[in-house]
């Protein structure tokens, strides 16, 4: 069938037709599971429960390597997926946010990735890189499944994949990932686009520029590392997934450390309604 026919079929499905509930005991484990859901009050369990339940009706698990991915680990999947989506309203509205692309392959453990890259002197290097997940720009996610399984811990860290991988997929929305996602008209009391930029950029470039120097003299001069996963020190957009992990899985330390992103990624991810 033609991929018009069958994303018509599917928009079809998904507007029309009743979406299953999922069922109660899984959703239940998978709250045990993830400290940072199970501290949800009741209403916000509810609208994650309903917005996981649209988003596994919409999308497609692979499992790599012949793994199967089971009900129970989709679940644990959309459950974290869906959270930076909770306060945006209408989950199918939300949900538009991740329209796409369909597919999230997981691999059983990292992948590993072949590079190549073209120096200034116009010599190719290969290498391979390891991964814990991947989003394409307007294609699948990749997550691999021992990090997954591992974010109940990691979350003390404050590191989660699938938040990483996804959040990524929210500042893909305005082109390449560049640590900005699309904000909203109005954004932090802003009247035009180019002020609601500026006025995220205020707040994140100083946060990164000492974030890279606190990870530069850990790695270089023996300094203590940042409590925040290093990784964000390799650019803005890795700077913002990363710093989103945070926020959402462990807020209270997030906010012990960068205090003043709070007050911005609560203007994006909890709009006053
Ligand atoms: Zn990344």
């Amino acid at each position: 069938m033609p991929a018009f026919f069958n994303r018509l079929r599917n928009r079809l499905r998904t507007t029309l037709a009743p979406v299953p509930d999922i069922p109660a005991g899984l959703w239940l484990q998978t709250l045990q599971r993830h400290p940072f859901l199970a501290a949800l009050d009741l209403p916000e369990q509810g609208k994650l429960r309903a917005l996981s339940a649209l988003f596994l009706d919409g999308k497609q698990f692979h499992g790599a390597h012949g793994l199967q991915v089971t009900d129970a680990m989709a679940i644990d999947i959309a459950a974290q997926a869906c959270l930076p989506l909770l306060h945006w309203g209408d989950p199918r509205a939300a949900l538009g946010w991740y329209d796409d692309f369909v597919t999230i392959v997981v691999h059983p453990g990292e992948a590993i990735a072949r590079r190549a890259h073209l120096d200034e002197a116009g010599v190719m290097h290969h290498y391979t890189e390891v991964l814990a997940g991947e989003a394409m720009e307007r294609g699948p996610v990749m997550l691999s499944w021992q990090h997954v399984e591992d974010a109940g811990h990691s979350a003390q860290r404050g590191t989660n994949v699938v938040v990483h991988e996804f959040v990524h997929k929210l500042d893909m929305r305005s082109g390449s990932p560049n640590g900005c996602p699309p904000l909203p008209a109005g954004f932090l009391g802003t009247h035009s686009a180019r002020a609601a930029h500026e006025a995220w950029w205020a707040t994140w470039e100083p946060a990164y520029a000492q974030f890279r120097e606190a990870v530069i003299k850990a790695e270089r001069f023996g300094a203590p590392w940042p409590w925040l996963d290093a990784y964000g020190a390799t650019s803005e957009a890795e700077f913002f997934a990363v710093a989103c992990e945070a926020y959402f899985v462990n807020r209270q330390r997030f906010a012990q450390e960068f205090a003043g992103l709070v007050p911005v990624l609560d203007a994006f991810f909890r709009p006053a309604p």
